[in-house]
């Protein structure tokens, strides 16, 4: 086995690992010696705010008015608590477990407040102590890359969600969530899906690449959420406002869609 084949298994396996899916390799034919992956990290987190100032100086998205540092999830508490004054304990405490939750294997993370949807407003991007030592984040670029994500995440939250041939705000977003003519699942995976995707697509463009375990990350990710939507569809069990939903999602990462394929 050459070299260039076992580093890309090996980078495989660890994109695996942080992607959180399982990867059925081969048996090998005869054993091998393990070589080590070595990652090189040349990103400084000395002063996690200050390096999260710089990316936000660097990559001026336009749906983000600050990145702040959150190790304990203090800021993003304070957050939701400031939103919903006056509101009961128990729906905040939903909030803030759902908040969580809903973080979890992110390093960088946009609150998602539904009834919010769709107010015009910049969002607020909080930053997880697992950023730090994230094998996913070895570069500025990589860093710059995984802000866009969340750039795409907060266009959807602060213009509405898409639907094809109209967008849903706030209110209405809320009571399609109640009468379970969508679910938040599903929103979710095919947001991922969007966001991931188009990392792949800005990758492809920019000058300064992220490293190649960072595009290969986001890549095994943007896989495994269309894969899942594809059979969801395919399925019958989508309600008829996720299918527009998936499909508007579908239709504009097109060409992506096409390499991802080709993966299989
Ligand atoms: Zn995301």
């Amino acid at each position: 086995m050459n070299t260039l084949k076992k580093w890309l298994i090996g980078t495989l396996v660890a994109g695996a690992i942080i992607a959180g899916s399982i990867i059925p390799t081969k048996q090998k034919e005869e054993p091998q010696k393990r070589e080590p992956i070595v990652i090189e990290k040349t990103i400084n987190f000395e002063n996690p705010q200050r390096t999260l100032n710089e990316s936000l100086e660097r990559l001026k998205p336009e749906n983000i008015s600050e990145i702040v540092y959150d190790p304990d999830f203090t800021h993003s508490d304070n957050y939701i608590k400031n939103r919903f004054v006056g509101h009961s304990r128990r729906l905040i405490e939903g909030y803030l477990d759902q908040a969580r939750i809903g973080t979890e294997g992110h390093v960088l993370c946009v609150t998602g407040i539904f009834d919010d949807t769709g107010n015009n407003k910049k969002r607020t991007v909080f930053a997880r102590k697992s950023l730090l030592n994230s094998q996913g984040i070895n570069c500025e670029a990589d860093l710059d890359s995984a802000l866009y994500h969340e750039n795409i995440h907060a266009g959807e939250e602060r213009y509405g969600y898409d639907f094809g041939e109209r967008i849903i705000k706030g209110e209405e977003l809320v009571s399609l969530f109640k009468d379970k003519k969508i679910r938040t699942e599903l929103i979710a995976l095919a947001g991922e899906f969007d966001a991931y995707s188009s990392q792949i697509e800005r990758a492809g463009k920019v000058e300064i690449k992220p490293s190649a375990i960072h595009i290969l990350n986001a890549t095994l990710n943007a896989h495994q959420t269309y894969s899942i939507l594809e059979r969801s569809i395919s399925k019958e069990i989508l309600t008829p406002l996720e299918i527009r939903y998936t499909e508007t999602k579908m239709t504009r990462h097109k060409e992506t869609i096409e390499t991802l394929k080709r993966m299989r």
